[in-house]
């Protein structure tokens, strides 16, 4: 994708710093960190989001996205740690390359993971239910 940002990157039409890279995927720190140390893993092929990744492409950046975490952890001193993926605009993808972002956590670091819960009505639990399996 010739517009794409993470594309150019990949191709090194665009700066960043590369932590880590292989044949099919690399790492590197985000521009705007959340926390100093996050990290974004991206399949080195532009795929839009999640679902579009070839299992056995996930099946290896998924790999290696446990060893950076691990890495960026120790690295950090993180307590914890996010692994978050934003898939398709209204979910807040800006970037439509996807991209795992490893973030590092500390106590009070001002970050929140919390999101206004919903209620299911009577019986809409089951329906749910059904209609996700009958995807499976
Ligand atoms: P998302 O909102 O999930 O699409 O996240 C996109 C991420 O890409 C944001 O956290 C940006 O800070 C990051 N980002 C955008 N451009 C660059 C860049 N040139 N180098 C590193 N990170 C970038
Ligand atoms: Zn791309």
């Amino acid at each position: 994708m010739s517009d794409c940002v993470f594309c150019k990157i990949i191709k090194g039409d665009i700066p960043s710093t590369k932590l880590y890279e292989d044949e099919n995927i690399l790492a590197f720190l985000d521009i705007m960190p959340a926390n100093k140390g996050h990290t974004l893993v991206i399949p080195k092929k532009h795929y839009e989001t999640l679902t579009d990744v070839p299992v056995d492409e996930l099946e290896k950046l998924t790999k290696e996205l446990q060893k950076i975490t691990v890495a960026v952890v120790k690295a950090t001193n993180a307590e914890g740690f996010n692994v978050v993926m934003n898939n398709k605009e209204v979910a807040g993808q800006v970037v439509p390359h996807a991209h795992f972002h490893i973030v590092p956590r500390f106590p009070n670091d001002g970050m929140a993971f919390k999101w206004p819960t919903k209620k299911y009505e009577d019986g809409e639990v089951d329906k749910f239910k059904e209609k996700i399996i009958s995807f499976l």
